[in-house]
Formats: structure tokens, C-alpha cells, sequence
């Protein structure tokens, strides 16, 4: 792996420096941590830069150029991140650049459909963080998620998809002939069409502290913030088959990993079952659930926990917490849009639509395509459609079939 060229300088307790943080791990930006609490050199060399103040994060670049408390905004434009549009119309956007998103541009793009995609962080969605992909077809020894998602990018570029990023999608309207998405940063784009594949993002335990101490010993990516816990014990929160996945990950950097499941099983595949159980650096507690996280100096220090069947509570001390308790869907911008969601929040689309217990008006007029919304004009694809299999391969492959649809949609529209 070449060393990162970023190095960001900072402390533990400092919430602009987490901003930082998960801005450059939401990008998939190598960099170096440095924590001028501990290292002498590293506050000089930070006084030295700020003219004599101690001012956190500094962030040091390859070429010596430094930004001080910098804004997301101005933390893309040195990372040379492409936020802004060439044009305010296209045939289609796309809104989000994961597998789903990524492979329904490329095919909208190759068939000469003017596409553009907006994603709000790193391309590849959460494909990106995952540590490895062993079910990819075509790939006999499985495929790394961050090389994966490069792939699919520069594939998408060479068919002249424009690629747009570190903006987010803050609303979606549709009038008359027009489908049109709003960004965080205010811009306005228009389209024929428009295809949602927005994902979901990793549901949140919702208990005292676990925001306090998000990014400071709180993480929900353990390709991204293992690194951090060499030599340390972490806890692993969750059952299922990201949290088996990403505790093995994790044995990789940690001496410990002890893994909370509120149940008396783990609900993984039978054969991360098998390497989670054998593992001898990994511990499963049962019918356990967390109570609380707390910490000292802004940094977590321990959780407290309950046995849900004897009652008993404990406090366990942690260098770190890693949650893998499921997925929500990325449908926020979606709220006073006439796009229907289901109960969870999920994208209805198809023939589903037909089954809720109010018809939209839209299906008055016809039936709607496959993978199209309560919208004309507007489709979902991937983890964000309700009864989607969140799985890379049919994530993509729901966007594959979203851009065919939309190529007869654009056609007869
Ligand atoms: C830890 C982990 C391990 C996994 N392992 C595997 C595996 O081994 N095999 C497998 O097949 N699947 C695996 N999956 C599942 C797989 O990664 C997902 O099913 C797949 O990535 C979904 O693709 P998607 O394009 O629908 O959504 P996502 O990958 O979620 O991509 C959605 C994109 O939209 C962006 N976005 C969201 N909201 C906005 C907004 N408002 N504005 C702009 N952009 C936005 C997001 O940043 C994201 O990049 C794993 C998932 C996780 C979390």
C-alpha cells in the first residue's frame, strides 16, 4: 500500500478533527492520523504552521500546502473533487454513485443517454467499505470492495458518465416534463428522468453517548477505522453477516474482538459462523445488549451492557465499538416528494405499487415500468427499493435493468 500523503493533525477530544476524519474516510482518502497530544514534534510542527497557535486539524498535504479547521467545501476543492456540474439539464441524473447507481450510468451512458451522477461521498457506496467481495461472479478468489468500486468508476467514465462528488442530495421535485434534484450546496439540476439509488446506511444502537462519541471510539466501517485499534480491544456489536465479516476483519489489527449478539445465535452464514467461533482472538457474548457508552476526555472508555435474560448489568472497558445492527435507507430527501415509501422508509417501485392500500394518481394513467416509482419519470434501484436483495450483484444488476427501462421511458416520454 503506498503511505498516505495527507496527514492530519489533531486530538482525540477535537470534534472539527472527527469532522475531518470522516469526511476523508467518507471519500476513501488514505492519510495519516497524528495526535499532537502525544507526539512533541507534531504540535510544533502545528504551532510552527499557525504562527505560534496551537490550531487543530491542521491538515498537511504531500506537496506542503496545509489547511487549518478547513469546511467540507473547501476540504473537496483541495482534494481536487469534482462538486460542480458542467450544465444544470441531462437526460438523466442519477442520484448515488454505488453499484446500482455506477452500473445504470454506464449503460444509460454507453447508449448515448447524457448522464449524470451525484453521490455524497466515496463512489462505490458501501461496496467501498467492505473489506472484500467473495460472491462477485467472474471473481474466483473474491474481489477487494475498494478496487471493485474503482472499476465500476472508471468504467462509467470511459462511457463519459459525469461524475459528481461530496455533494448531497437534499430534495427531489418533478413539474410538468422535468424530474429535478437539489443539492446541499444549492445548486438545482433538471432531467428527464431520474434514477434513485441512494442506498442505505448503517442503523444506529440509539443509546446514551453513541453520539458522543461517534468517530472517537464509535465506528460503523471497519475497513476504515480498524487501522486505529492495533494492539487494542474493540467490540463488535450485532449478529448478522456484516458484523461476522468485519469482527474477522478486525482480529487483523486488534488483540481482542468481543462480539455483543442480543440473541442466543449469530444470524451470519453458516460459514463466517464456523470462522467467528473458531476464531481464537474473537469472544461471543450472548443476549446482550448495550446500555450506554462512556468515556473520559471526549474519547470512549467502556460500555455498559445488560444480559437481556438474567437482567445483570455490567460495565466492559473498550479502546473501540464497531456497530453492524442493519441498514436504513438514504430516503430522507425524498420527504414532500410524491415518491411512496413504505413503512421502513424503502422505495416502493413496479408492480408493488398496485398492492398498497391507496393506488398512487400516477397509476391511473398506465402501469408503471418495472422499477419505476409512484413518479413517471422517477426509478429506484439497489438497497434502497423495498424487497431488494442488498447484495452487490443485484444491486447492480437492478440498475443494469433501471436503465433499460429508462431508455424506453426517455424514448416514448
Ligand atoms: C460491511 C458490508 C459488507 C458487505 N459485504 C457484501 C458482500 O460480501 N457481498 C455482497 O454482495 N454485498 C455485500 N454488502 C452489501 C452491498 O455492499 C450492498 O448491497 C450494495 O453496495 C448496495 O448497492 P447500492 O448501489 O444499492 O447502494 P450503496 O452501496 O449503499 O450506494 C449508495 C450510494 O448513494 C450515496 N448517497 C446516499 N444518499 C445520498 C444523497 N442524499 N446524495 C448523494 N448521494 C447519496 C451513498 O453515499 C452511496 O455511495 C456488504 C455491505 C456492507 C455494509
Amino acid at each position: 500500500m503506498p503511505k498516505p500523503e495527507i496527514t492530519l493533525y489533531g486530538a482525540h477530544w477535537c470534534p472539527d478533527c472527527r469532522h475531518s476524519k470522516q469526511f476523508l474516510g467518507e471519500h476513501q482518502i488514505p492519510y495519516n492520523w497524528v495526535d499532537i497530544e502525544q507526539d512533541k514534534e507534531a504540535e510544533l510542527l502545528v504551532i510552527e504552521k499557525n504562527q505560534g497557535k496551537r490550531i487543530i486539524p491542521t491538515i498537511v498535504f504531500a506537496d506542503g500546502s496545509f489547511l487549518v479547521e478547513p469546511n467540507n467545501a473547501e476540504l473537496a476543492a483541495k482534494l481536487g473533487l469534482k462538486t460542480q456540474a458542467s450544465r444544470t439539464h441531462y437526460d438523466l441524473i442519477v442520484l448515488g454513485g454505488g453499484p446500482a447507481g455506477l452500473t445504470a450510468a454506464l449503460y444509460t451512458a454507453r447508449e448515448a443517454i447524457d448522464t449524470l451522477v451525484i453521490e455524497r461521498a466515496a463512489f462505490g457506496g458501501q461496496a467501498a467499505v467492505t473489506e472484500r467481495i467473495d460472491n462477485m461472479p467472474g471473481f474466483p478468489e473474491g474481489v477487494g470492495g475498494m478496487e471493485f468500486s474503482q472499476r465500476l468508476r472508471q468504467q462509467a467514465e470511459r462511457f463519459g458518465v459525469e461524475l459528481l462528488q461530496a455533494q448531497d442530495v437534499t430534495e427531489v421535485t418533478s413539474h410538468d416534463n422535468y424530474r429535478c434534484a437539489k443539492t446541499a450546496d444549492g445548486s438545482q439540476y433538471s432531467a428527464r428522468a431520474l434514477l434513485v439509488a441512494t442506498g442505505s446506511r448503517y442503523r444506529r444502537l440509539n443509546v446514551p453517548g453513541e453520539s458522543e462519541y461517534l468517530g472517537a471510539g464509535v465506528h460503523f466501517c471497519a475497513t476504515c477505522d480498524g487501522p486505529f485499534y492495533r494492539g487494542k480491544r474493540v467490540v463488535v456489536v450485532g449478529g448478522g453477516n456484516s458484523a461476522a465479516q468485519e469482527s474477522l476483519l478486525l482480529t487483523k489489527f486488534a488483540d481482542q474482538v468481543t462480539i455483543l449478539v442480543r440473541g442466543g445465535q449469530l444470524k451470519a452464514s453458516q460459514i463466517l459462523q464456523e470462522n467467528v467461533l473458531d476464531h481464537p482472538k474473537i469472544i461471543v457474548r450472548w443476549h446482550t445488549d448495550v446500555v450506554a457508552f462512556t468515556g473520559k476526555d471526549s474519547k470512549l472508555t467502556a460500555l455498559h451492557i445488560k444480559n437481556n435474560q438474567t437482567e445483570n448489568e455490567e460495565e466492559l472497558a473498550v479502546d473501540g465499538t464497531f456497530i453492524f445492527i442493519g441498514l436504513e435507507p438514504n430516503t430522507e430527501f425524498l420527504k414532500g416528494s410524491e415518491v411512496l415509501l413504505d413503512r421502513w422508509g424503502f422505495i416502493v417501485t413496479g408492480h408493488s405499487l398496485r398492492h398498497q392500500e391507496k393506488w398512487p394518481k400516477s397509476l391511473e394513467l398506465r402501469d408503471p415500468y418495472l422499477l419505476e416509482t409512484s413518479v413517471p419519470g422517477i426509478f429506484a434501484a439497489g438497497d434502497v427499493r423495498d424487497n431488494s436483495t442488498k447484495q452487490v450483484v443485484s444491486s447492480a444488476g437492478e440498475g443494469s435493468s433501471a436503465a433499460l427501462m429508462i431508455r424506453e421511458y426517455l424514448r416514448l416520454a
